[in-house]
């Protein structure tokens, strides 16, 4: 293996273990709210987290951030299990936020009776006015100074559902002039009157994120509670909450901050990836579409490609973006080692090799993959009428056309060199088939000075009598302009690319008869190509992963 230089949060636990932390204190989490489908993003947080329990030997729990019942469903958990599961990634136990919801109560019933947290019953917008600006100081409220006994009794008449949603709020009493604004009295409790897919309606008020998230942190004695810069700021704020509750006999977890991964030409927002679902601009989160996890599953990647791709964009405290061509980069280089190659046509015209005896067929051998000696070889039928593609053939061509034209020489891969001779065209002049005279002695393979003979190129093809027909689901990026979401005046639905999905009908070679959905091939010349899920018997669906960067040379 070869040695790679740290990361800073690495460097940091580097540090920590050398100035006296005990490397069996180390315990790492994935945070996830339940309320969508994991996506690339997300896999660059998982793949950091996972990554240090493997590289520490330290636990890692997978924890679900359930504090918002009006978002999260159990869909969402299951498939966020699923998606963890197939990123190649196992966690230690699987915990919930809302397994808290007692101790955050109490917990909070304590900050009370410490004089460190209030009920107001102002209006939210009365609250935000007193709240300031980042340039102006908050003032204090009028419910600031309540009692604690009338803390206590509004508290608990909070969480026994006697009051109507945005009447109370408990906040954190903290200081209205804090240059951080985040300091200013937060919230930490809002009455919701909610089912929980969890706790079902055991609870009328729900923890905010900044009061659930660092005591989580506490109670699984986390030691390194990493997130995003966005949360730069609420680091004070996660610091505060530890300070009321903390006993230093027990760990005292911190939090630490990364550059969130931003993929050009995508949106990665829960909230907007729901709406391209809610509105059936795609079809579903696994959408081949989509960059969620299930998305890039269906569409063809494979786990180690993703995994590749967390780790060449590393770990760092700098916002950035990262082409999209890098993921897919790391894609085909994974697929060139293991996918096998196979023959289809996807937009065919008909070729007749008239020297070839009509009753005739062969089944020829073809490598299934030269990346990979072990994968072996198959059968290939070949016949008199054939498939190749519409493009790879011209009546004249220019000189450097290294396919097929009338009088060239052009070889069909693992068969024979043709010569084109003539064409029959429709009325309308269109091209029907394409006439050629195929050299016997040219077989791939067999040794013979024919078959040696230098031609210009090589075509793939199928076997019309032999070939299995397909649906094939080609892709194109999902949005035409690589930053959708960063239009101060235009939403990001005014990006869509309109032609993002094209169906076409292809052939493929008699040995993908019996494919299984997820199994991943190379169409030569064309790329990479995945057994869609909607495939049935007698009904084969790819979806077109990515395309080839270089065609081969045979
Ligand atoms: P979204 O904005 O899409 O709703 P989120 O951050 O609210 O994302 P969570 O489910 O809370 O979604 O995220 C779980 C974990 O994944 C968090 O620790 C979060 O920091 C991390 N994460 C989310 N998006 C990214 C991203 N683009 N890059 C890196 N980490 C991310
Ligand atoms: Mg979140
Ligand atoms: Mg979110």
């Amino acid at each position: 293996t070869e040695e790679k230089s740290l990361h800073f949060i690495e460097q940091i636990i580097e540090d920590s273990l050398a100035s006296g932390f005990p490397q069996d204190k180390l315990r790492f989490r994935f945070p996830p709210e339940p309320n969508g489908y994991l996506h690339i993003g997300h896999a660059k947080s998982i793949c950091l987290n996972f990554g240090l329990g493997l590289k520490y030997n330290a636990p890692v729990n997978l924890r679900f951030d359930d504090t918002n019942p009006a978002k999260e469903e159990q869909e969402y958990v299951d498939a966020i299990k699923e998606d963890l599961k197939w990123l190649g990634f196992n966690w230690t136990e699987e915990l919930y936020s809302s397994d808290y919801f007692q101790q955050l109560y109490d917990w909070a019933v304590a900050m009370i009776k410490n004089g460190k947290a209030y009920i107001d019953s102002q209006s939210s917008e009365d609250m935000a006015i007193q709240k300031g600006t980042p340039t102006q100081p908050g003032v204090d409220g009028p419910n600031r100074n309540r009692s604690v006994e009338d803390n206590l009794t509004l508290f608990e008449g909070m969480k026994s559902g006697n009051f109507p949603e945005g009447s109370h709020v408990l906040r954190a009493k903290i200081d209205m002039k804090s240059t951080n604004m985040l300091m200013r009295d937060p919230l930490m409790y809002r009455i919701l009157h909610r089912h929980h897919h969890r706790t079902g309606n055991d609870w009328n008020i729900y923890p905010m994120y900044d009061y659930a998230h660092g005591e989580s942190d506490y109670i699984e004695q986390i030691s390194h509670s990493i997130c995003t810069l966005e949360f730069v700021m609420h680091r004070e704020l996660y610091n505060w909450f530890l300070d009321q509750i903390y006993d230093d006999l027990k760990v005292r977890p911190h939090q630490y901050e990364f550059a969130r991964l931003n993929l050009n030409y995508t949106v990665m927002s829960k909230r907007k990836l729901l709406q391209l679902v809610q509105e059936n601009i795609v079809n579903g989160w696994d959408d081949p579409r989509m960059p969620t996890i299930s998305g890039l599953r269906r569409r063809g990647f494979t786990a180690a490609s993703i995994r590749k791709f967390c780790d060449i964009i590393g770990v760092a405290k700098r916002e950035n973006v990262i082409d999209v061509s890098l993921l897919e980069f790391c894609l085909r280089e994974d697929l060139n080692k293991t996918a096998p190659r196979v023959m289809a046509v996807l937009d065919p015209i008909k070729l007749i090799i008239t020297n070839y005896p009509e009753d005739k067929e062969e089944w020829l051998e073809a490598e299934n993959n030269q990346e990979d000696e072990s994968a072996g070889f198959r059968k290939v039928p070949f016949s008199r009428e054939l498939y190749i593609e519409r493009e790879d053939f011209l009546e004249e061509a220019p000189a450097k056309f290294f396919r097929l034209s009338l009088g060239r020489e052009v070889r069909l891969k693992n068969a024979y060199i043709i010569k084109g001779e003539s064409v029959v065209k429709d009325v309308a002049g269109n091209i029907t088939e394409i006439h050629v005279t195929y050299d016997e002695d040219s077989r791939s393979g067999s040794g013979s000075e024919a078959s040696q003979r230098k031609v210009a190129g090589t075509l793939h093809w199928v076997s019309i009598q032999h070939a299995l027909e397909t649906e094939v689901r080609l892709y194109d990026r999902l949005f035409i302009d690589e930053a959708p979401d960063n239009h101060k005046e235009k939403n990001f639905l005014e990006f869509m690319n309109s032609s993002s999905l094209q169906i076409v009908k292809g052939f493929v070679e008699p040995s993908l008869s019996d494919v299984k959905a997820d199994e991943k091939f190379q169409f030569q010349r064309l790329g990479y190509f995945n057994v869609d899920k909607d495939s049935s018997e007698g009904k084969i669906v790819f979806n077109k992963t990515v395309g080839l960067k270089d065609a081969w040379e045979e």
